[in-house]
């Protein structure tokens, strides 16, 4: 299964998907790290994507469609992406369906983590990071104490790098820049809105047991479909590798 995950800067999608992958076995694409990683190993489309970064320019829907058509051509990643921060644009959307009908695949579902703006702001701002262990937590959702923490409070520090009016800023834009994808997606029956107000782990279990539907109900389609490879699918995994037919 495919899937794409939404949510505004602060909802805390990155925790999310980090936990998605590692517990059903999916490959994160997030536009951000293809680009880096590409960077890295210095093709040549990697070179241009540098040059094109260091003078300060976007890299075009061209290039992440290149980047991305990588990702899903390659067999080892079949049925098994989870798409952080992107599509961005409507016309993303429209090259993603694209590609992902080339290579026989689809997207099963699009989850949207809803948060409201002083929940973002709370997140955000509340967040200390401990100097000595590295454990991150929230004054004033998850506070650090003699329980969770042994540290002495000398070593607490609030994250610089999280600049409250900045995040609460791109939490604006994202949300108008974001509408249009997500009414595409509602429409196709697709969204499946997620109250991001939550506890993450609350949230993670939501998410979970929906995906764990969807997974069970793929693998009993197979099974029905194609029962001569019933073996195989034992092996490998359930579901993950597998060619579902599209409808
Ligand atoms: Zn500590």
């Amino acid at each position: 299964m495919n899937l794409i995950i939404f949510g505004p800067p602060g909802a805390g999608k990155g925790t999310q998907s980090n936990n998605l992958i590692n517990n059903f076995d999916l490959k994160q694409v997030s536009t951000g790290n293809l680009l880096r990683s590409e960077i890295k190993i210095q093709t040549d489309l990697g070179k241009k994507i540098e040059s094109i970064i260091n003078n300060g320019e976007l890299v075009s829907d061209d290039v992440v469609n290149t980047l991305i058509r990588k990702i899903i051509s390659d067999p080892k990643n079949f049925n098994r992406l989870i798409f952080d921060g992107y599509p961005r644009t409507i016309s993303q959307v429209y090259s993603l369906e694209k590609l992902l009908k080339e290579f026989n695949q689809k997207i099963s579902i699009v989850f949207n983590l809803n948060v409201d703006k002083d929940i973002v702001s709370k997140r955000v701002n509340g967040r200390v990071i401990c100097t000595r262990c590295f454990r991150i937590f929230n004054v004033y959702l998850n506070p650090p104490n003699s329980k969770n923490h042994k540290c002495e409070k000398k070593y607490l520090e609030k994250r610089t790098d999280d600049n409250s009016k900045t995040i609460l800023n791109r939490y604006g834009t994202y949300v108008a820049k974001t509408k249009p994808i997500l009414d595409y997606y509602s429409k196709k029956g697709l969204l499946l809105e997620i109250d991001g107000n939550q506890k993450i782990a609350e949230i993670y279990g939501k998410i979970k047991g929906i995906l764990e539907n969807i997974r069970d109900w793929h693998y009993v389609y197979f099974l029905y479909k194609f029962p001569l490879k019933n073996l195989t699918s034992l092996i490998y995994g359930p579901y993950s590798r597998y060619q579902y037919p599209s409808k």
